[in-house]
């Protein structure tokens, strides 16, 4: 079941409403790299309600707790109440994030986050001496740290990095080359890693508007949308970039028939979070505004098949022999819905390989589960590995960065060949096909 932004729960309530059926221990990412109660929705929804009664200290072993929840919301979904256990820990992590602070290297990275042409200098130091710390992958499925780092052991993969990024090689007008008397017009929200690491996301998005003659307009001054600070705990981080970008959106957006956002993780914080997060903090007027511009955003796929000739124009192209399985980002799938369009816009072209488990979450997890628990991560990711290896697929796809990252360690450690893409890379890749004669 979809969480909407009305389902706003208190720690109480939902610890009250808990029968105990137990349906979501099974799903329970954690639970499955961790097969404790304390460690399963119907155990944090437990501790969270004496938390709330006065009876839980919050100590370093309740942190260790709740920071091991992937917010996969997988609970969410099978839960008869539909009770959102993520939701509950998102908020006790800014209690947490009060109590003990929040980790250097976390503070350094949501900086970086707010904070666009410090990032952009950063990331261009980064890509310049990359190869001091970090080895091409061979397959070029990104970076190999030669050596163990902070948080990052010896041979664990990273994204690849770019020199210029995704926002700093387009104008921000892109005009559809014919012009017609009423364009749809579309601005991109294109999301950190792919505006930094996975460039050939947005190329390929802007390749595919350019094709269906639309036109594109690239706001410049996006901030992130707040994702890895609101799992975080890191409020005052959240309120800044939300508050920042819903202004900046509310000056064009319209002019502009949608807003497209080729990421399940941005788009889901954008479209639900950040009104969750304004409800939650007794912001009604800024709740009332991020539901408004809320209202043009949609995940670039979804958009794509449901108000375009997409998928009739694929139809017309040839196709490949590369099969591709496709992986359902939690944030997209659960959190908004989305399945159908992307496969829908893969099959005219790809053979479609469905894995065992598609909606399996992939272990991602946020900031922490990456860096401090990134063994939980690891343990997440390997069953993942093997079905993606089971389908024989040459390509597994998923529209998030965050699933990409997660998914491309995963195979590089279990040493599985798939190649992960972006499906708006592999769309675009059809769209330059000669046409079927
Ligand atoms: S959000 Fe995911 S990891 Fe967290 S309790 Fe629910 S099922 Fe478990
Ligand atoms: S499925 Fe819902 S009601 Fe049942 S134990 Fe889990 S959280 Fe409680």
């Amino acid at each position: 079941m979809n969480k909407t932004p009305n389902d706003i729960f208190n720690f109480q309530a939902t610890s009250d409403e808990c029968v105990k059926c137990g349906k979501c221990i099974p799903v329970c990412t954690i639970h499955q790299v961790n097969a404790d109660e304390v460690t399963s929705p119907r155990g944090f929804i437990e501790l969270l309600g004496q938390y709330k009664q006065g009876n839980l200290e919050l100590d370093k072993n309740a942190k260790n707790i709740f920071e091991s929840c992937f917010l996969c919301t997988n609970c969410v979904d099978v839960c008869p109440n539909s009770l959102a256990t993520d939701m509950v820990i998102e908020e006790v992590r800014a209690d947490i994030a009060d109590k003990f602070g929040i980790a250097w290297f976390k503070r350094i990275a949501f900086y970086l986050l707010e904070h666009r042409k410090v990032m952009d200098m950063v990331m261009k130091f980064g890509f310049m001496f990359k190869t001091c710390a970090l080895a091409q992958d061979d397959k070029g499925r990104g970076l190999r740290a030669r050596f163990s780092l902070p948080m990052v052991k010896k041979g664990r993969l990273l994204p690849s990095m770019s020199k210029v990024s995704f926002l700093n090689a387009y104008p921000q007008e892109i005009p559809a080359p014919i012009q017609e008397q009423k364009n749809i017009r579309v601005a991109l929200f294109i999301g950190c890693l792919a505006n930094y690491n996975y460039v050939g996301i947005g190329d390929s998005l802007v390749d595919i508007l350019k094709e269906l003659n639309i036109d594109i307009f690239i706001p410049k001054d996006q901030k992130c949308c707040g994702a890895p600070a609101y799992f975080t705990g890191a409020v005052d981080s959240v309120e800044r970039m939300t508050k920042a970008n819903i202004e900046y959106f509310e000056s064009f957006m319209d002019e502009c028939d949608a807003m497209l956002i080729p990421e399940a993780t941005c788009s889901a914080m954008m479209k639900h979070d950040w009104q969750v997060f304004f409800k939650n903090h007794d912001m009604p007027d800024w709740e009332a505004r991020a539901k408004k511009v809320g209202e043009k955003m949609h995940m670039a796929t979804a958009w794509l098949d449901d108000n375009t000739e997409l998928q009739n124009l694929l139809k017309e192209k040839g196709q490949f022999t590369t099969a591709v399985t496709y992986h359902d980002p939690c944030h997209a799938r659960k959190v908004q819905g989305i399945y159908e369009q992307p496969r829908n816009l893969l099959k005219p072209n790809y053979p479609l390989v469905e894995m065992s488990d598609p909606n399996r979450c992939c272990g991602f997890g946020g900031v922490t589960m990456q860096t401090e628990k990134f063994h939980f991560a690891q343990a997440a990711g390997k069953p993942k590995a093997a079905m993606i290896k089971e389908t024989k697929a040459h390509y597994v796809s998923a529209e998030c960065s965050a699933c990409r990252v997660q998914l491309s360690e995963a195979m590089n450690h279990a040493e599985v060949e798939t190649i992960f893409k972006n499906p708006l890379e592999l769309i675009a890749e059809a769209l330059k096909v000669e046409k079927k004669s």
